[in-house]
């Protein structure tokens, strides 16, 4: 595990050295064991109604509400409750995506399900739409034993990601994911242009959508109107997405996915233009959409 950790490209927002990501002792002192679980959250969507319409955005499943870190949190809690109830005195943390383990390496081995070649863990009759968290323990428990792959020769994930971010089999590259551009705040004109044709808010999810184990619901998506949320105030557009993570890179960052992927949008063409007679990131981002607008209509 360490090893690959050291070898696979350092992601945004991961700082942490990876000997520190796989020691357990050193996040609970005399931890003897690390409990993987997957909360699955897809089951809400279906995957004919994956592709928003123009007017709209496409916010992934995975940070729409609830909130998952304290979701998964809650569960977990409960589990270490119960644990408690079993072995009094027993100590426990609980970690999801806000702690230094890597919640997908310990999954993998756990055998909650098998690395995908799109790097997902995906759970057998479930798939990969599923959220992770860690229970680290002071309690030895038995190991379980990690799955082996399914994915046989398969390849649609691969082939399935537009800006072709994975060279090959596990072999991803997180400089050209459109989910990691979603979140930067310095994106060149050719990131702008991409995102804007896929009318992404927050989170993308083409390269899971691909795969023949996510298995989808029956519920109609509704996706948001970026109309009705680029005329939003601060407060609007916060309570808008409370409890959910889309705002974890802060209001200004996800106004400027909005505007990028109503381009193109007649019915938004007013607020574009209201909104580029600001300064700073979001009016330089609608005036760039506009003039793109002006160039398709000449
Ligand atoms: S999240 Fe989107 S851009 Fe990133 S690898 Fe998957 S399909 Fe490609
Ligand atoms: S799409 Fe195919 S190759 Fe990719 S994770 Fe799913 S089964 Fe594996």
């Amino acid at each position: 595990m360490l090893r690959r950790l050291s070898s696979s490209h350092r992601p945004p927002y991961v700082p942490w050295e990876p000997e520190y990501r796989c020691s357990p002792q050193s996040w609970l002192q005399g931890a003897r064991s690390v409990l993987a679980g997957a909360v699955p959250y897809y089951s809400r969507y279906s995957r004919s109604c994956s592709s928003p319409a123009k007017g709209q955005g496409y916010v992934s499943p995975f940070a729409g509400e609830p909130d998952y870190h304290q979701f998964v949190t809650d569960k977990l809690v409960r589990l270490g409750e119960y644990i408690l109830r079993l072995h009094p005195g027993t100590k426990y943390t609980v970690q999801v995506d806000s702690g230094p383990g890597c919640e997908r390496l310990y999954a993998l081995r756990a055998g909650v399900g098998w690395q995908g070649k799109n790097n997902f863990i995906i759970v057998p009759g479930v798939g990969s739409f599923v959220w992770l968290g860690l229970l680290v323990t002071n309690l030895e428990l038995s190991p379980d034993l990690p799955l082996a792959s399914q994915c046989g020769d398969c390849d649609l994930c691969l082939r399935a990601c537009p800006t072709k971010a994975y060279r090959g089999a596990n072999d991803y590259n997180h400089t050209r994911c459109m989910a990691y551009w979603l979140t930067d705040k310095n994106l060149s004109p050719e990131q702008c242009a991409i995102l804007s044709r896929h009318r992404l808010i927050y989170g993308c999810d083409f390269c899971q959508l691909a795969c023949p184990h996510n298995i989808p619901g029956d519920a109609e998506a509704a996706w948001p109107d970026l109309h009705n949320l680029l005329t939003m105030s601060a407060a609007e557009l916060k309570a808008f997405f409370k409890n959910t993570a889309a705002l974890w890179r802060g209001s200004n960052v996800l106004r400027r996915n909005l505007v990028l992927a109503a381009a193109g949008s007649r019915e938004c063409r007013d607020v574009l233009e209201k909104l580029a007679q600001g300064q700073g990131m979001v009016a330089e981002t609608a005036q760039a959409v506009l003039n793109a607008f002006a160039e398709g209509d000449s």
